[in-house]
């Protein structure tokens, strides 16, 4: 693998590997960092699916985000910016935003619900043949043969799937060795409020106990921190485990920013919210946690 960035956040290093690996390194107890080296962007609330767990509430009627904001020009370079809507391909300014992050160095994931795939597979393989994009998360929702292959083709694609959502025995069935797996939290958020049903809490359960099959089944299982919270990854896993492979809790390297509300926040999922701020340095500071 090859070294895609590296630079020194507060007391700590990171380095990013072209494979998608992320190291921190410190000599001292705990990591303290200056700004956020992982970013949740909201850059739309447009997206036909209407998903009835949609925690950002997103439909038809939402807007795009004015994407000039001033802090993006001073982002950091080698920052990973998790972009995200609503669905990020219908904005109009997609390509010429991931051109801009390319300029200055920052590393763009995107999301694309597996349903939006097909439509948009050639402009994604375009993408990533520019290198304007790096990890690619697809939202299993059909579990499709067709998205499994793609997934397999490209080395940086993440399924994506959370948990009081998943068919767990499709998800067992379709996986390999070859894929990346990333598993949600639950989001009881927008629309994920009044959806939270007694058979959302049981398939948590359900995802909850087939944990170790779901994990034999494919190459790498990585968590969200809901995710973790309620799969109580923690203490299924041995000690020193948890300590090389935990990146931290929301807000003590990461953030999240909704740029079609202008706002920022610890997490998605949070409730406090503030106005966006020209430099990403000072809206850290206002979230961090210390
Ligand atoms: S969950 Fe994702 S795909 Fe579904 S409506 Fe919301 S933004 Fe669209």
């Amino acid at each position: 693998m090859n070294l895609l960035a590296e630079y020194k956040n507060g007391n700590y290093v990171v380095r990013l590997f072209d494979d998608g690996t992320k190291e921190l390194v410190t000599e001292d107890d705990k990591f303290i960092a200056c700004f956020p080296d992982s970013i949740d962007l909201k850059i739309t609330d447009y997206c036909e699916l209407n998903c009835p767990m949609c925690h950002e509430k997103s439909s038809v009627l939402g807007k795009h985000a004015q994407l000039d904001a001033e802090f993006i020009d001073k982002l950091q370079a080698g920052t990973e910016l998790a972009i995200g809507g609503g669905n990020p391909f219908s904005h109009p300014e997609l390509v010429p935003f991931l051109t801009k992050l390319k300029e200055i160095g920052v590393v763009p994931n995107i999301t694309i619900n597996e349903r939006h795939l097909s439509r948009y597979k050639e402009v994604i393989e375009e993408l990533i043949a520019k290198k304007l994009i790096y990890g690619l998360g697809i939202s299993l929702a059909s579990y499709e043969e067709s998205t499994f292959d793609f997934a397999k083709s490209y080395p940086h694609a993440v399924l994506h799937v959370i948990c009081g959502i998943v068919d767990v025995d499709k998800l067992i069935d379709m996986g390999s060795e070859e894929h990346k797996l990333l598993i949600l939290g639950y989001k009881k958020r927008g629309r994920g409020e009044s959806f939270y049903s007694n058979e959302v809490r049981d398939k948590i359960e359900e995802c909850y106990k087939a944990l170790p099959r779901i994990s034999s089944k494919y190459g790498i299982v990585s968590f969200d921190n809901l995710a973790l919270k309620q799969l109580d990854v923690k203490e299924r896993i041995k000690e020193d485990l948890w300590e090389e492979r935990f990146m931290g809790d929301d807000g003590q390297n990461t953030m999240y920013i909704d740029l079609v509300k202008g706002e920022f926040a610890v997490s998605s999922t949070a409730e406090t919210r503030y106005p966006i701020l020209d430099n990403v340095e000072d809206m850290f500071e206002v979230i961090r946690i210390k």
